[in-house]
């Protein structure tokens, strides 16, 4: 007999515990099932731990070179694995507060790997669970690219920073070589590079971040590493690695030619895929797409009325993006479309604005629409790149690193999309996500009365730059 629940989730991430959340405030009974850490990927191994130590490398990087001539450079001691066992406490904390403490009453957690024996039926830890609604949230796990002998060398993923794990890592590596120039290489790269390994980036293309972000973005961040002494190849393309040694020895093709990289750890960074492949999909019956991403309807909805699937697992369907807070709403909305009376009374996902933060510093920050999207949806474009110099604040702290550049409708003068790469750029670009929101215009930044000297006010000044040179421009002026 299997035990019945009103939802089966597979997974126990943040999408998962927003959706056993929302169940429970409907009075419904809810299961999740887990074969790792309870809490997924954001607590564990990803957004905590990433940034509780970017932060702390950040300390030791400003203490070695202050922005201010009269204050000294200093140099702050460093204990990597007293550093690992705190952020480890922090996840144990987090973890213990946000997530375990939850489980309780109507929300339970099986452990062990979950598979389907039907579409309405599950089968984890020996045991069979069955539900009368049922939600994938399975989330994704790192992709493993083409590379000759990789399966023979050692080599880490974004997992390096999970707790309670073996692939936790504990040591820090003399050297460090990243394949892949996206959000986890830049974050975890300038972060090692701060805590002294010697890191080299291998990026497939002409600049970091690639498809999706403005070039200015991948550029701008590129010239900041660089400026750092983190060596990014680009136009490279990792062919083999061997072991050599204790080392690694990775041949790859860079600007046309053979060139070899030697490095104490290889970190494979080369994207995530979606959790699919594992969980006996095909007897559930659901359409699964070509990366393996669960197909959904835009109520989260699978191909059987009674499945659901949410969080990274469905990908960028609907415009989803890969991260947190996606999912945790999408994990409610999921819940309440489950167990809604009738099909009228479902909730559509909202993902049109999605304000997304790369945690370097300075920080990556991007909303909406880049200008070849703009342009590809039908828009005739007005865009323009100005330098974080031209930023009061900017200017007062000595930090003048970095860009925004501004995507409107020429016509209606609707913002269509912001990129920002500078200091605290991922607390300025909420302005503009609210902005395209409300479907402002360029002429709201320029009328909204900006705090004098803060970040934020880079939206304004770069609104400004439609009518008029913002570097002939007073303080504050319009
Ligand atoms: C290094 C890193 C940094 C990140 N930083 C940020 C950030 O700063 N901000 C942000 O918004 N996002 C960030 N992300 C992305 C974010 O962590 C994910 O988008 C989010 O955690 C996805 O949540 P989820 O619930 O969909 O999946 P997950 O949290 O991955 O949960 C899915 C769970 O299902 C379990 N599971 C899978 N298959 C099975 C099975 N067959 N049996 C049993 N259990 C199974 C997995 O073990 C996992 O715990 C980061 C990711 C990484 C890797």
């Amino acid at each position: 007999m299997a035990d019945q629940f009103d939802l089966v989730i597979l997974g126990s991430g943040s999408t998962a515990f927003a959706a056993a959340l929302a169940a429970q405030e409907l009075g419904k009974t809810a299961v999740m099932t887990e074969e790792r850490p309870i809490g997924g990927t954001c607590v564990n191994r990803g957004c905590l731990p990433s940034k509780n130590l970017i932060e702390a490398a950040k300390l030791i990087h400003d203490a070695r070179h202050p922005r201010y001539p009269g204050l000294q450079p200093s140099r702050i001691g460093l204990d990597f694995a007293a550093l690992v066992a705190q952020k480890d406490d922090v996840v144990h904390e987090y973890r213990k507060k946000k997530y375990e403490s939850l489980v309780d009453g109507r929300i339970t957690i099986e452990k062990g790997h979950v598979r389907f024996v039907d579409p309405n039926t599950v089968e984890v830890g020996g045991k069979k669970i069955r539900g009368d609604k049922v939600l994938i949230a399975t989330g994704s796990r790192p992709v493993l690219p083409d590379i000759d002998g990789l399966e023979r060398v050692p080599y880490l993923t974004s997992d390096l920073l999970t707790v309670d794990e073996p692939m936790e890592l504990r040591e820090l590596p003399k050297s460090l070589l990243i394949v892949g120039g996206g959000y986890i290489a830049l974050e975890l790269g300038q972060m090692f590079s701060r805590f002294g390994a010697e890191v080299t980036i291998l990026e497939r293309g002409p600049q970091l971040l690639g498809h999706g972000y403005e070039p200015e973005v991948g550029r701008s961040i590129g010239e900041i590493f660089a400026h750092e002494g983190i060596q990014v190849v680009y136009n490279a393309t990792a062919k083999s690695v061997r072991q050599d040694g204790a080392d690694v020895v990775a041949t790859a093709i860079a600007g046309g030619r053979e060139r070899e990289y030697r490095t104490a750890k290889l970190l494979i960074a080369t994207g995530r895929r979606p959790n699919t492949d594992n969980i006996g999909i095909e007897r559930a019956g659901v359409r699964v797409g070509k990366c393996g991403e669960l197909e959904v309807n835009e109520y989260l909805q699978t191909s059987v009325a009674h499945v659901f699937a949410a969080g990274d697992v469905i990908d960028g369907q609907h415009s989803a993006q890969q991260a947190t807070p996606v999912g945790s709403q999408d994990g409610g909305i999921a819940a309440r479309n489950a167990f809604a009376p009738d099909p009228s009374q479902m909730r559509r996902v909202d993902h049109r604005v999605i304000p997304r933060v790369i945690f370097t510093d300075p920080q990556v920050a991007v909303v909406g629409m880049t200008d070849e999207q703009g342009t590809a949806a039908g828009h005739d474009c007005w865009c323009n790149t100005l330098p974080m110099s031209l930023v009061p604040r900017a200017g007062a702290i000595r930090d003048t690193r970095g860009i925004i550049k501004m995507v409107a409708d020429k016509k209606s003068g609707e913002v269509l999309g912001v990129s920002m790469v500078g200091h605290n750029a991922g607390e300025a670009i909420h302005e503009a996500a609210m902005a395209l929101r409300f479907r402002a215009k360029i002429q709201d930044f320029i009328d909204l009365l900006h705090v004098y000297p803060t970040m934020a006010e880079a939206l304004k000044i770069v609104a400004i730059s439609r009518y008029k040179n913002p570097a002939k421009l007073s303080c504050c002026a319009e």
